[in-house]
Parts: structure tokens; C-alpha cells; sequence
């Protein structure tokens, strides 16, 4: 394959992915078609014709949506984001289709977000908001909490993680920290403490949500470890919105046992994010109950969406189709 004459399918793209992907590709001259739809069972063969398809969170990789890139003679999955909980990787590696993924583009991006949810909850910043836009300068109701003080606890200390409990810590906060594979010599530095799950669930005032989804973190927020938590807890999820069971979330919102929810990933996301849905009938009961409580904030996957996380998702994706061209290159001794 000569590099100029490649051909990328994108899918679920919008006008934000376009435009990064259209100004890194200067470098590389692919030929890129981009497709508003998902990739998924229904829409795989529209990769016909193309060496490669780039996907992103929402799109499904099952083992038979890879059977038909396969016969449709696509040789590379490109995904442009860091989790691959949507890719059956087994499927992937019989059919001989290897999968690349952009591991790091600005874990800032995410942490920060995460912090503006964090502030915006706690303040009551979308109420304020809504009452100073039609003159209504009252305070009733926006009493918040000094998060100084507080504990944070942050479930996985990957890059993202690590880069929350840092600015959490600049606020004051004591930082209590869970991961499988604690790096011990960061949390020492930073006098952070690495706990039991049980007590990372009991100690939080704010527990923050940083692992990947896989079998054994879905769901690890859950009817047993709600219980656990104190009744003003919150939550902030920025991972995957599966790592709630966000039926139990509902019980215990209306129950009034935890304190509120920051919510940038939903379980069942993927038919409602990304796309207007604000003058059409919303289905799902969950998100709908979930959009009325006062005290939970839902931004759609919005987190990872800065102009330089798009550089970089758009640079290492487009350097991975490279990559894997020069490799294939070298395999067919064409160099
Ligand atoms: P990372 O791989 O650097 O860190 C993940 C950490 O989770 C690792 O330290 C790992 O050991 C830990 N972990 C794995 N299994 C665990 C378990 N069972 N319990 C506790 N910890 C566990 O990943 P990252 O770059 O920090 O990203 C974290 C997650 O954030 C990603 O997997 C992705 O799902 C999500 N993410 C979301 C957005 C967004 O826009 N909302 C953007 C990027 C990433």
C-alpha cells in the first residue's frame, strides 16, 4: 500500500472530528471519507472498498461486525480514543485485523473537565446560570460546600487519575486513591494514600471514577457500594458509563443516600450522545429520571473535547495508519 493511496472510512463523526482530522491529514494525503453514522452490525459493509476505518466510543466492534470489515478487505482498525471496551479483541486478533487506539491525547482534558463537574455541582454553577439569565439574582437554594478539607477518593491512578488527584489536592482535599496496580512511589510524593476499595466507597466525600470498563470494573458502582458511601457523597464519572449500574444510582438519588451525581458517561450512551435530541421524545426512562434531579449534571462524552486533545487524538491516529503501512511494507519486503 502506498501511503497516498489509502483510504480511511471515519465513522460517527462530527463537524469537530472533520475539521482536526482534515487539517492533519495535510501531512499524510490519505483518502478519508467521513460517515455521520456508527459502525455496527446494520452498517459495515459502507467499509467496502476501504483499507481502514477509524471508530470511535460509541460504535460497536462485535466479532461479527469484524467478520464483515474482513470480507469488505479492511486491514486495520483504527480507534480514535483510548478505551477499546467497545472491540471484541479476540475477534479482532483471529481475523487479522489489528487494532490501534490513541492511548494518551490530553489526559488534562479529561481531569479538568472533571473538575469543572466537581465545582459546578457542588456550587450549583447550572441554577445560578439559569437565574441570572432571566434577572432572578436570588440565592435561596445555591447554598454549596467548601471542597477544602473534604476527602476525594479516586478509583484508578492511570493518567487521568493521577492528574485529578493532583489539582483535587491544590484545593485542600485529603486524597485517598484505589487502583489494581498502585504506583506507590507517586502517592509518596504527593502524601496521597492508597486504600482498600471498602474504604475509598466509606471515607469519599467525592469519589471520582478513572479505570477502564472492563469485566471486572462494570458496574463497580453498584447497590452494595452505594450503601457504603456517605448520604452527601458524590460521584463524578468520567470513565464509562457503565462503571455505574445507574438503576441503583436512581434508587439511591431519590432515596436521598448519596449527594449527587457529575455524570459524563452514561451506560446506555451511545443512542442519545453526540446527536440533538432536544425536540424529540427521549425514551430511556433511566436518563430521563436521571435530567431531573437537581442535584445531578450530565454533559454528553463532552469531556475528552478540547482543541488540543483533537490535535492529538487526529496526529497519533493518522501517525498509527502510518505506522501500520510502513510495517506492512516492511512484511511484504516492498522495503
Ligand atoms: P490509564 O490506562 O492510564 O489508567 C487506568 C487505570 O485504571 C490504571 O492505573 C489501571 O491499573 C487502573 N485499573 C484497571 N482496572 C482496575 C480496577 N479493577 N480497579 C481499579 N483500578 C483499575 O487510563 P486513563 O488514560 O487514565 O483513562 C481512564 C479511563 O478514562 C479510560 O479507560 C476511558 O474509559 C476513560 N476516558 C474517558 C474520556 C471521556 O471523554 N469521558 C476520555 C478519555 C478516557
Amino acid at each position: 500500500m502506498e501511503q497516498s493511496s489509502v483510504s480511511i472510512a471515519f465513522y460517527d463523526t462530527r463537524n469537530y472530528d472533520r475539521d482536526a482530522f482534515t487539517r492533519e491529514n495535510r501531512q499524510f494525503l490519505y483518502n478519508i471519507d467521513f460517515f455521520d453514522f456508527h459502525l455496527d452490525e446494520k452498517t459495515a459493509l459502507t467499509a467496502k472498498g476501504f483499507d481502514v476505518v477509524c471508530a470511535f466510543v460509541n460504535d460497536t466492534l462485535s466479532a461479527k461486525v469484524i467478520y464483515i470489515l474482513k470480507d469488505c478487505g479492511v486491514k486495520l482498525i483504527a480507534l480514535r480514543c483510548a478505551g477499546y471496551n467497545n472491540v471484541d479483541l479476540a475477534a479482532a486478533k483471529e481475523a487479522g485485523i489489528p487494532v490501534v487506539r490513541v492511548p494518551a491525547y490530553s489526559p488534562h482534558s479529561v481531569a479538568e473537565h472533571a473538575a469543572s463537574l466537581l465545582l459546578s455541582l457542588t456550587r450549583r454553577i447550572p441554577q445560578a446560570y439559569m437565574r441570572t439569565r432571566t434577572g432572578n439574582f436570588s440565592l435561596n437554594g445555591l447554598t454549596g460546600r467548601d471542597l477544602h478539607g473534604l476527602t476525594a477518593g479516586i478509583l484508578g491512578t492511570g493518567k487521568i487519575g493521577k492528574i485529578f488527584a493532583e489539582i483535587l489536592s491544590g484545593f485542600g482535599m485529603n486524597i485517598e486513591v484505589y487502583d489494581v496496580y498502585p504506583d506507590t512511589a507517586w502517592a509518596e510524593a504527593h502524601k496521597f494514600k492508597y486504600v482498600r476499595l471498602d474504604e475509598l466507597f466509606k471515607d469519599a466525600d467525592v469519589l471520582s471514577l478513572h479505570c477502564p470498563l472492563t469485566d471486572n470494573t462494570k458496574h463497580i458502582i453498584n447497590e452494595q457500594s452505594l450503601a457504603l458511601m456517605k448520604r452527601d457523597a458524590v460521584i463524578i464519572n468520567t470513565g464509562r458509563g457503565a462503571l455505574i449500574d445507574t438503576k441503583a444510582l436512581v434508587y439511591s438519588l431519590k432515596k436521598q443516600t448519596i449527594g449527587g451525581a457529575a455524570l459524563d458517561v452514561y451506560e446506555e450512551e451511545s443512542r442519545y450522545f453526540f446527536d440533538d435530541w432536544s425536540v424529540d421524545v427521549i425514551r430511556d426512562d433511566t436518563l430521563a429520571r436521571l435530567l431531573t434531579f437537581p442535584n445531578v449534571i450530565i454533559t454528553g462524552h463532552q469531556a475528552f473535547l478540547t482543541s488540543n486533545a483533537l490535535q492529538a487524538i487526529a496526529q497519533t491516529t493518522l501517525g498509527n495508519v502510518k505506522q501500520f503501512i510502513e510495517s506492512d511494507l516492511v512484511q511484504n519486503g516492498v522495503q
